[in-house]
């Protein structure tokens, strides 16, 4: 059984882990997007199967000449297919990797999040899963600076949790306020 939560929930990703088919080249849907996904997030880079970190869900070269650099790395048969073994050693490694976050670091919408003259952050609904990420927007309302924060850029977000590819926000992120003009107007403070 495969144990992370990237892919305890795909029975393909199951199937597969029992060789009931291995998943190989020309193979497309979510649970391939969830394999390439997790070859991303350790550092196998898609470069022709992903936009802006969304893989595209399709066992392309791409992810075929991954899993077989995961292979080499893993001292496994370097076959470019997802099969027993290699999907065992990738559910490990992933799994070791969301250790490295804790959920409880990770912003959510009762985060209080502040500009730096005191107007607050609007954490917005989250649009990519249960997680606020980097690429959600943020106003922020309430500021008295004479040329006052609209809305905040994240410089640094969270390289060591991603969801569906993109970068959360964690205590540790690090953004600025802009104004209207998209002038930097002072750092964000996250509170609490
Ligand atoms: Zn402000």
């Amino acid at each position: 059984m495969l144990q992370s939560q990237d892919f305890r929930h795909f029975q393909r990703l199951q199937a597969a882990a029992n060789n009931k088919p291995p998943m190989c080249l020309h193979e497309k849907g979510d649970a391939v997007q969830a394999l390439q996904r997790a070859l991303m997030d350790l550092g196998y880079p898609l470069p022709h199967s992903s936009v802006l970190g969304v893989a595209d869900g399709c066992y392309s070269h791409d992810t075929y000449n991954a899993v077989r650099c995961f292979q080499l790395d893993h001292q496994l048969a370097c076959d470019g297919i997802a099969e027993c073994l290699t999907l065992h050693a990738l559910d490990r490694a992933i799994d070791e990797k969301w250790g490295e976050t804790s959920m409880s670091d990770l912003l959510t919408r009762e985060s209080v999040v502040k500009c730096s003259h005191g107007g607050s952050v609007v954490m917005p609904a989250p649009r990519f899963g249960p997680f606020l990420t980097a690429d959600d927007f943020y106003a922020v309302a309430g500021c008295g600076f004479q040329t006052p924060c609209r809305k905040v850029k994240w410089i640094i977000s969270n390289p060591g949790f991603r969801y569906a590819g993109r970068n959360t926000l964690n205590y540790s992120s690090v953004g600025v306020c802009v104004s209207a003009f998209g002038v930097p107007t002072g750092p964000v403070v996250i509170m609490a």
